[in-house]
């Protein structure tokens, strides 16, 4: 089965309307090199993400938002619904971000009913999962993911269109990487897991590593069976690093 990867940006909180050059100059190098292999998604911060959308629209750069609320609407000040999101021009939003898991306090019940409610606004969740370094000294990492992919993936992913990806807290924003042996076995791991579950759209669903993915290491990561794709942090925040992971598809 081939699927087409998908190399996801985030950009945290990080971002503001002059941060648009780097997009225009991620479309420019988009367009005038050879035609990337990958789908290209952007998550620029909220107050940015209809520029972004509207900018990215006609080089096939897609937008997605950070978080969503589990609600459609309602009392709750400072939070986006999913259908916001995606009327700003998101089609995807990640959720489950180990820093909305640990500053937010954000369990793997809220994780699903969000990545639900994505689903109900139309947009492809990202659904984030990964383990603490202890986890991993400990020898826990593949029951403690296999523990939140359980919890945080809604049935609804049979029907719909979900995203996973794979975050080593650890590996997050520390130039610190797991070894191509052990993202494989992690990944491989996680398809027994969604196959089990969702047979075909289980055989088909992309799974993304994220964690220090730099211009470096891009293409040995990507080379991994069942990594189909990446959610990149720092180094999306500049057009040419960025390009350079996309060109390593
Ligand atoms: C992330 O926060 O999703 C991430 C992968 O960050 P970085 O690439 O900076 O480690």
């Amino acid at each position: 089965m081939t699927i087409t990867p998908l190399i996801a940006g985030n950009w945290k909180m990080n971002g503001l309307r002059s941060s648009l050059d780097e997009v225009a100059e991620l479309a420019g190098l988009l367009t005038t090199g050879e035609a990337p292999r990958a789908l290209v998604v952007i998550c620029p911060p909220a107050t940015i993400l209809h520029t972004v959308a509207s900018a990215g629209a006609t080089s096939g750069i897609l937008a997605g938002g950070q978080d969503c609320h589990t609600a459609v609407s309602g009392a709750h000040t400072g939070d986006l619904s999913a259908s916001m999101l995606a009327d700003a021009g998101a089609q995807y939003v990640i959720v489950g971000h180990s820093e909305r898991r640990a500053a937010h306090g954000e369990t793997d019940e809220v994780v699903r009913a969000k990545a639900e409610a994505a689903i109900g606004a139309g947009l492809k969740p990202i659904i984030c999962v990964g383990e603490t370094e202890s986890e991993r000294d400990a020898g826990n990492a593949e029951a403690v993911v296999a523990s939140q992919i359980t919890g945080s993936i809604p049935d609804a992913a049979g029907q719909h269109e979900v995203i996973v990806a794979y975050e080593p807290i650890w590996a997050i924003g520390t130039g610190r990487t797991p070894s191509c042996e052990e993202i494989g076995q992690m990944h491989n791991a996680i398809r027994r897991q969604l196959v089990e579950r969702f047979g075909e759209k289980g055989a088909s669903t992309r799974i993304l590593y994220g964690g220090s993915m730099k211009p470096m290491n891009a293409r040995e990561i990507l080379d991994i069976e069942n990594v189909n794709g990446g959610l990149v942090g720092g180094a999306s925040l500049l057009a040419k690093d960025f390009y350079t992971i996309i060109s390593a598809v």
